[in-house]
């Protein structure tokens, strides 16, 4: 089914909307409203922007300096690589607030006789959720710099970055945050406590919700014929994720030097 929509325009400024299919939390480019494509309901949730001072010039140094720096990096990758591409791009994350308590059993077995335990573990997370469907965005490796958010003001992003509208709706995130709260929690018991989960309830309260675009550089890079990518985060000027080159040692490098 199809769902029509009614209209193409900001229901709070009349600016025409700017979205691609898929897309259903839609931000004005002219006011930062947010306008829900479907469904009757209001989009309520609080929006804000991670501020940055990096511009493209100073990402590109943040570039550089983790290509020269660093064991396990080929020598020559500053040198010898070359930047093909890169964008910043504002992607849309829902932060929730939430507490978690899960009432568990299990059993320890790794410290020899096997033996049952049980207990509660609660935990409070701030826990982030893409609003994208199919991204390759590491979202578990990013630290979503909450410290500088700021208002939600198109005119403060970064010169000649891009804008994503979100393509799930609050309802959907928070279920999402429900069953990854839920495997976290499974997850440390495991590490922590038991080497078997026996039973685990867990209970998960959001106690606040907001949405929150946020600058990531994405690059692709060229070394030795090859391509990698890497994601920079334009707030913290940081590194999230990036893909090396494997070491040319041995027999191999003199081999393929031919
Ligand atoms: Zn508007």
């Amino acid at each position: 089914m199809v769902d029509l929509v009614e209209s193409l325009n900001c229901s709070h400024c009349g600016a025409p909307l700017d979205l691609s299919p898929g897309e259903i939390i839609v931000t004005c480019r002219y006011c930062g409203s947010d306008v829900r494509i479907a469904g009757e309901k209001r989009f309520l949730l609080k929006h804000s922007m991670v501020a940055t001072q990096y511009q493209e010039e100073a990402i590109r140094q943040v570039i550089t300096s983790w290509m020269a720096g660093g064991a396990f990096r080929p020598d020559d990758l500053a040198r010898s690589s070359r930047i093909e591409s890169l964008e910043c791009i504002y992607l849309p994350f829902y932060v929730f607030e939430v507490d978690a308590s899960t009432t568990w059993r299990g059993v320890l077995s790794r410290t020899g006789q096997p033996f049952e335990k049980s207990g509660e573990l609660r935990k409070d997370y701030f826990w982030k959720i893409l609003g994208r469907r199919s991204s390759p965005f590491p979202t578990r490796e990013y630290r979503l710099p909450l410290a500088a958010k700021t208002t939600f003001d198109m005119s403060q992003m970064v010169k000649g970055s891009k804008f994503l509208n979100a393509e799930m709706d609050e309802d959907e995130a928070k279920r999402l945050v429900e069953d990854e709260v839920t495997e976290h929690q499974k997850q440390l018991l495991l590490q922590e406590e038991v080497d078997d989960v026996i039973e685990a309830k867990t209970a998960v309260d959001v106690k606040d919700a907001e949405f929150v675009h946020a600058p990531i550089w994405f690059m692709r890079y060229s070394y030795r014929k090859k391509m990698y990518e890497m994601t920079v985060d334009g707030a913290a000027g940081e590194v999230i994720k990036a893909d090396v080159p494997p070491p040319e040692t041995g027999f191999g490098s003199l081999f393929s030097r031919r």
